[in-house]
């Protein structure tokens, strides 16, 4: 099954490496044939080429959107040497035994805010059709998509006399149908957004994405793992420059992504945020005039869990911050920015990964989130529900005070980055005690208790800090347990969406308790 590569075509936008390879090719005695742009290229480096119109009898025209699409070359890519021998010789086809091609840079010409015609004439068509047709050939022909390919081709080459193996040759037909695949959803992706209906609709959406990264591996050492771009222009951990510290892992992607996003529901106009995250959940969040009062509040929630920890800021990372964070072991940190100071007192963490996302996602902004179940993919609207003190209605006899309103409506947006069951106790508008992921809500607001109550006896504090605290549920409560708990971890305020069939009963223990409540008409599930 090895085949001899005599003729190859190039055709290639991205044009790294080009030369190099074209050069390992030629010293194989491989005939080259390019499109106009890497013909020239070819031949600027001394290399001796014939041009694809040549060989057509066609010229590139209508500004390059007809080059290639040609039976000579099609034929060429497609035809089975032994069986379309006979069809090949009559019509004066050619075998063409190696197929170059890298595609119009569509994504890139999106991501650089192109406008919707020069993305349009961005769209290459010649390119993914050869590459389809020489994928299925690959019986007889070698495709090369991925500039990182071009050494194995010649690696085989030269241990195989100019040719190439079945097992190769597969391996870059797959790559390749894996190329055209997610360059057509790149382009469907682009137009979902240059539709009326702004809300990418889930059912319309095709998946695709680049491969960002190869990872060590997946969230446990034995499972294999790569982090893929969407292309999607968020701000945010796909997008950031890392500028320090080691790869990052698959949990800290994944950290780091919540965190991130946690963050940038608070605006740094008004207020300074910081979280510190770890498997997933925070454990603490805090808001502050600085940024490192926003740190030290944080830090303080539950310093215990926070070491490895990643830590989210909404500000420019300023040298005041960075030194308290350097006190700490932290896997991650993310800011829109990193100052100078900053930069030069956290160098000396040579470990510690900073990512610099340049600004914040919009938390408002309509996008889609992915999940996998056995044989499918669970696709929704990312939960950009949003509640301020017009939606509340409050429903106790004691109306919460302005403190309380702004410590619940904080308390209730972190809720939304806590697996649930969540309840988040939150005081001067740090979290006092977050309670994550149980599979119980009354044990969520006693498990957050709790830790309150043993963080304030590890740190010599008079009482807890649930103690006059606003308490957050992420869903209703079904009976007045949950509340109970609430009540006797001292907690004077509540926030939660409503709507359960005990909705009275809930109320009526509040008003019992002397708590004030307010109703959301919003739910936060996450899991
Ligand atoms: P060059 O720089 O050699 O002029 O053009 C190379 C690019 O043209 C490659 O990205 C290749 O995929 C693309 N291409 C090759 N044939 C065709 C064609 O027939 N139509 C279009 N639109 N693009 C083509």
């Amino acid at each position: 099954t090895l085949r001899n590569i005599r003729r190859a075509l190039i055709s290639v936008s991205d044009k790294t490496g080009l030369v190099d390879f074209a050069q390992g090719l030629a010293k194989h005695g491989v005939a080259l044939i390019s499109t106009g742009g890497t013909a020239k290229a070819l031949r600027d480096a001394g290399l001796t080429v014939a041009d694809v119109s040549d060989i057509t009898g066609f010229p590139e025209m209508m500004d390059g959107r007809v080059k290639t699409l040609h039976p000579i070359v099609h034929g060429g890519l497609l035809g089975l040497r032994d069986k379309h021998a006979a069809a090949m010789k009559e019509h004066g086809i050619e075998g063409i035994d190696l197929l170059v091609c890298n595609l119009y840079p569509f994504e890139a010409t999106v991501a650089k805010g192109a406008a919707f015609d020069e993305v349009i004439e961005n769209i290459d068509i010649g390119g993914p059709a050869m590459t389809r047709s020489a994928a299925k050939n690959h019986d007889w022909v070698t495709v090369v998509v991925d500039v990182e390919d071009y050494a194995a081709v010649l690696a085989e080459m030269d241990a195989n006399n100019g040719a190439t193996t079945l097992t190769l040759r597969r391996r870059l037909a797959q790559t390749a149908y894996a190329r055209t695949a997610a360059y057509d959803a790149a382009v469907s992706n682009w137009f979902a957004t240059q539709l009326e209906d702004k809300e990418t609709p889930p059912k319309r959406r095709a998946f695709a994405g680049t491969l960002r990264q190869s990872l060590r591996y997946g969230e446990n050492p034995h499972q294999q793992a790569a982090f893929y771009a969407t292309g999607e222009k968020r701000p945010g951990v796909a997008t950031a420059e890392q500028l320090q510290g080691k790869e990052l892992s698959y949990n800290n992607i994944s950290d780091t992504d919540a965190a991130y996003e946690l963050i940038a529901e608070f605006d740094p106009k008004a207020h300074a945020a910081c979280a510190i995250i770890k498997h997933a959940n925070p454990c603490g969040v805090a808001l502050a005039d600085t940024l490192a009062d926003a740190y030290a509040k944080a830090l303080a929630c539950d310093p215990l869990s926070a070491y490895g920890g990643i830590v989210a800021l909404n500000r420019t990372l300023d040298g005041a911050t960075a030194e308290l964070i350097s006190k700490l072991f932290t896997e991650v940190i993310i800011a829109p920015d990193v100052d100078a100071d900053a930069r030069a007192i956290l160098a000396k963490k040579k470990n510690l990964r900073i990512l610099v996302a340049g600004s914040l996602p919009n938390p408002l902004e309509p996008g889609l989130t992915f999940k996998s179940v056995s044989g499918g993919m669970l696709v929704q609207t990312r939960d950009i529900g949003r509640t301020t003190a017009a939606d509340l209605k409050i429903v106790t006899k004691r109306k919460p005070s302005d403190a309380e309103i702004a410590d619940l409506l904080f308390a209730f947006t972190v809720g939304k980055y806590v697996k649930s069951n969540t309840i988040v106790y939150a005081k001067d508008l740090t979290t006092a005690g977050i309670g994550a992921g149980q599979m119980s809500r009354v044990d969520s607001a006693r498990i957050a208790a709790e830790k309150a109550r043993a963080v304030a006896k590890a740190a010599g504090w008079p009482q807890s800090r649930t103690i006059g605290s606003a308490a957050a549920s992420d869903a209703f409560f079904p009976f007045p347990d949950g509340l109970m708990e609430i009540a006797e971890a001292g907690a004077t305020s509540v926030i939660q969406p409503g709507g359960s069939v005990h909705d009275a009963d809930v109320i009526a223990a509040a008003d019992e308790a002397g708590l004030s409540m307010v109703f959301s008409g919003k739910r936060h599930f996450r899991h």
